[in-house]
């Protein structure tokens, strides 16, 4: 089997059934081998439907158990489907396009799944940000343009972290952040980039913080700067993210999902560069059975992480 498909036709051709569909999952899920859950052994055999049964112990596993694919009663092959759409779009994907795109009779399903999806897009314990980063923050959302320092009605604060590469833009991380005071702005930079990284910012003088906590700040005044901007990358960033955010979310900011959102577009930008649809298709694949089952109460209920 191809490790992913390249083309539209090649999706098709790989996965017309559920039996193609779990043939695949177990190929990605146990891509160094089958081990027993229970007793570590590498010997089994297959029983129907993505069933494996240990030649040892008799313990039997599926496929799907303890990833964001157990208890789905909806087809494998319309997960891939969604899978593949939601990769192939360039621009993020909202529930109601999804839901036409497959054609799932409700809106709350789509819903659903998109948020499900979007906790796949981040690898748990993912790397931070290293070398030369630039960090500044920004409001999405509302109308507006707020103040600094505090939340705004209707809006999100949002801290950016870019690396600054030869080639311009490297990775991103993205937090939400509930103001820009140097205790905040400290917890969300060791969450997402690396002590003894050079962190270019404004000179705003909460982000002073920083050198006490193994980083090497530089600030630049705006004015100071030979561009006129002291953080040029994460600007760019910035109005990726807010024309992002108007095209498929639109208007107000529901706090309780926005990092959701936001691993959304780091997920996307991180991988502008990849040619193939199909690589993402598979990563999006491979990362979905790393995490736990995600149900719909906890995405309703959860408002951080
Ligand atoms: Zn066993």
């Amino acid at each position: 089997m191809n490790q992913y498909p390249a083309t539209m036709m090649d999706f098709m051709d790989m996965f017309p059934n559920e039996e193609a569909c779990l043939e695949y999952l177990s190929m990605v899920r146990w891509s160094n081998g089958y081990i027993c859950l229970r007793c570590d052994s590498h010997s089994y055999w297959k029983k129907a439907r993505g069933l494996f049964c240990c030649r040892d112990c008799g313990y039997e596993c599926s496929v799907t158990a303890g990833t964001l694919f157990q208890d789905t009663h909806k087809p494998l092959r319309l997960w891939f489907q969604a899978i593949w759409y939601v990769v192939n779009q360039k621009n993020g994907v909202s529930a109601i396009g999804l839901q036409k795109a497959i054609g799932l009779g409700s809106y709350h399903t789509a819903w659903e799944w998109l948020h499900k999806l979007r906790r796949a897009m981040v690898r748990p314990g993912r790397d931070r940000l290293s070398g030369l980063v630039e960090m500044d923050e920004t409001f999405i959302g509302g109308e507006r343009s707020g103040k600094r320092g505090r939340g705004a009605e209707g809006k999100a604060l949002v801290l950016i972290a870019a690396e600054e590469t030869p080639a311009g833009i490297g990775r991103i991380r993205l937090s939400p952040i509930v103001d820009a005071s140097s205790e905040t702005l400290k917890e969300a930079t060791l969450q997402m980039v690396e002590p003894s990284s050079t962190v270019k910012t404004d000179a705003w003088d909460a982000y002073n913080i920083l050198t006490n906590h193994g980083y090497v700040h530089v600030p630049t005044s705006h004015k100071n700067a030979e561009s006129g901007d002291a953080t040029p990358l994460v600007h760019r960033v910035a109005a990726l993210l807010k024309r992002w955010w108007l095209g498929t979310h639109q208007g107000a900011i529901r706090p309780e999902y926005l990092a959701y959102y936001l691993d959304e577009f780091t997920f996307r930008f991180n991988r502008r560069t990849s040619r193939s649809r199909g690589k993402l298709f598979y990563r999006l694949i491979q990362q979905a059975l790393e995490i736990s089952p995600v149900t719909a109460k906890t995405i309703i209920t959860t408002s951080s992480r």
